[in-house]
């Protein structure tokens, strides 16, 4: 036994020692990860370079935007690079969340005293936030919830700001307690009041805004979260909400800002924050142990922010625009077309058209157009009209890839120039 261990670390001297002849590359590949021996050339599943098609599977030209269930956007291939480079060591991963929330406090120029932390998604953001708002960093409220038991049991929001990711805030046993007007939250709040949560692209919708918000929930000593996920670009959004005085921030690594797509932000007050990683992977015993975030995601998010910091936005918005007016100029030659162009105000703010259809001059709606398109080969995703389904489709360009403009123009075209009456 003795023998082989000395043999064993014999042979790893004899191999430390010749990777360091060998130069600084083959180190980096063969030294830290003794099973990458990979030649380079895939065999198997992805020898064709498409692993989709391999599987059976339709590409889709994605002219709907950042959708989840359709991959969210195409990583940036400095950040897959870096990706690379993070796969080939082991570290500790409460340290590397440490060190990233730094990293990004630096980047973003937080204010003094708020960190961040690279979650699995915006959604797992949202539930660890609150799982360290409920817990603090109370070791048995950590293995109890969502037992609530002794520990505070309500967030407030309102009827306008309910979103799906509200079963995120749920999951963690707390009841949504819904408010309209400034008296609804006075008589909300109480003694098992958590925290007041936001969802930012609702600011419209709801009577309290943003600002006003966050005061009542201060003016309460209450933790303000404000669910930014979607809010990027502009850029600014990133620090604007820690800047204003929330609490919590939760933001998409793998919408617009193309970070892998598993990954979230959640930005906030360094306890907050701390008491949110205590609350999730690599901590066993935890409600967000299965919001896993790999070394490798979470150095990519770090190389994504820094590459979506160095952005020129307004160059972009204006590539966009190109390819949303080549997809306008052609199908305006159809009668019975029309085109309107904007830009959302809160999330989603990129440029967008929608394509109007005269119902009297043709034979199907925009639903039947849009299945028609997603039906193709490789299969055209483009999105809906909102309360216009029937007569709009709607078109994004924040994914679209160069050239998928004009594939799009020309079989939307077509579509629709088969279905004229
Ligand atoms: C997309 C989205 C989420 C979820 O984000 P993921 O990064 O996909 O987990 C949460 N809230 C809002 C408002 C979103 O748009």
């Amino acid at each position: 036994m003795r023998n082989k261990i000395n043999r064993r670390a014999f042979l790893h001297a004899i191999a430390v020692l010749s990777a360091s002849m060998i130069g600084r590359k083959a180190m980096a590949t063969s030294a830290p990860n003794k099973g990458a021996s990979w030649s380079g050339k895939i065999k198997g599943l992805g020898e064709s370079g498409n692993v989709y098609e391999e599987l059976g599977l339709t590409t889709v030209i994605n002219g709907q935007g950042t959708m989840t269930y359709l991959g969210g956007s195409l990583m940036r291939p400095e950040a897959e690079a870096v990706m690379k480079l993070a796969a080939l060591h082991f570290v500790n991963i409460n340290d590397l969340e440490a060190a990233a929330g730094k990293r990004i406090a630096e980047m973003l120029k937080l204010p003094q005293g708020y960190s961040a932390l690279v979650t699995s998604g915006a959604a797992s953001a949202i539930q660890n936030g609150y799982s360290g708002i409920l817990t603090g960093s109370n070791e048995t409220y950590i293995k109890q919830i969502p037992d609530l038991t002794g520990l505070k049991s309500e967030v407030i929001i309102q009827k306008a700001h309910r979103s799906p990711w509200n079963h995120q805030i749920r999951a963690t046993g707390v009841k949504m307690v819904e408010v309209e007007t400034v008296a609804d939250v006075h008589n909300a709040i109480r003694e098992r009041t958590a925290a007041m949560h936001f969802l930012n692209l609702a600011d419209p919708d709801g009577q309290i805004k943003r600002e006003e918000w966050l005061k009542l929930a201060h003016a309460a000593n209450l933790p303000a979260f404000i669910d930014a996920a979607a809010d990027t670009p502009p850029k600014s959004h990133l620090w604007d909400y820690a800047n204003m005085g929330y609490d919590l921030i939760s933001f998409s690594g793998g919408k617009a800002m193309r970070g892998p797509q598993c990954t979230g932000l959640l930005i906030g007050r360094q306890e907050m924050i701390s008491n949110a990683l205590l609350n999730m992977s690599p901590n066993e015993d935890t409600l967000g142990r299965p919001t896993k975030v790999g070394k490798e995601e979470i150095v990519g998010m770090l190389k994504t922010l820094e590459l979506y910091l160095a952005e020129d936005e307004q160059a972009l918005a204006k590539e966009q625009w190109g390819q949303l007016d080549a997809i306008a100029n052609r199908v305006t030659k159809i009668a019975g077309v029309t085109v309107t162009r904007h830009v959302p105000e809160i999330a989603n703010n990129f440029p967008t058209i929608q394509i109007h259809l005269d119902p009297s001059k043709f034979s199907i709606d925009a639903g039947q157009v849009n299945r028609e398109l997603a039906s193709m080969k490789p299969s055209i995703v483009l999105g809906g009209g909102g309360n216009h389904e029937n007569s709009t489709i709607g078109i994004t360009a924040i994914v679209l890839q160069p050239g998928q403009d004009l594939i799009i123009a020309d079989a939307l075209s077509k579509v629709l120039r088969e279905h004229q009456v």
